[in-house]
């Protein structure tokens, strides 16, 4: 079992996997899509999609800023754009996409955040899943007007490792600074600032939003400007 030794493994976290993975066997397939602004909820929402419909969960943004991180050529690539608060070329974020739908997890679906951001990033997961018989099941779109998404933009902080992320006035974490579940620092991302944003929601009206007319048949929408319960609960019907 490439050298992972279960006897490491609590008994109990090991029986719960175990008995998630049984649960997930009854799940159908689905193929997800997000769409949104920044702001929007979509990272709020994606890990309840995710483990409640027993799916992997690509966030290009996450990915994006981890390869900033680790120096890689992509990641050098990306940086200037991102931030501008404009968007990466197509070409990176498809083959970033087409790299890790490979990923065993994703066999019976995901949900994607944050992806596709265009017309052509469409048309192009279009063709990826056409060569597999594959299609998209449903589109999300997390409608919110813009003068709410600067508030919500400003205090955001994030815990970069897990995607996870706090609002210091709507949703704080226990501790001040720190993720409630690793006990890790929380940082602001570098886009995360009302000047940024304005590009950020520029890019998003003028390339985005198409997205949304491209694939009318399968859109639902969310009113992504209630509390993060009450989304939940209108995301929860979208995919019942
Ligand atoms: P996000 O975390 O989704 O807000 O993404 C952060 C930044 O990463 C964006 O402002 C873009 O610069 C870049 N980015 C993420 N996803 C895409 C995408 N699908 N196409 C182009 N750029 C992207």
């Amino acid at each position: 079992m490439g050298g992972l030794d279960l006897s490491e493994i609590d008994t109990g976290d090991l029986v719960r996997e175990v008995q998630r993975r049984l649960e997930c066997l009854s799940k159908p397939e689905k193929r997800l899509i997000l769409i949104g602004p920044p702001g929007s909820g979509k990272g709020t929402q994606s890990p309840m999609i995710k483990n409640e419909n027993c799916l992997c969960h690509l966030a290009t943004g996450d990915m994006l800023r981890a390869a900033v991180a680790a120096k890689t050529p992509l990641g050098l690539e990306a940086k200037k754009a991102m931030e501008a608060g404009a968007l990466v070329s197509d070409e990176i974020v498809v083959g970033l996409i087409e790299d890790n739908m490979k990923r065993p997890e994703c066999r019976t679906g995901f949900v994607l955040d944050g992806f596709p951001r265009t017309v052509v990033q469409a048309q192009k997961l279009d063709e990826m899943l056409q060569h597999k018989g594959q299609t998209i099941d449903r589109v999300l779109n997390f409608a919110v007007r813009d003068q709410l998404l600067v508030d919500r933009i400003t205090g955001r902080w994030v815990h970069p490792a897990s995607g996870r992320s706090y609002h210091e006035k709507f949703a704080p974490p226990k501790v001040a600074g720190v993720d409630d579940v690793t006990g890790e620092p929380l940082v602001k991302r570098k886009d995360d600032n009302a000047e940024t944003l304005k590009s950020r929601l520029s890019a998003f009206h003028a390339q985005t939003a198409p997205v949304i007319a491209y694939y009318k048949e399968k859109v639902v929408h969310i009113k992504a400007d209630k509390a993060q319960g009450e989304v939940a609960g209108q995301v929860r019907r979208a995919l019942a």
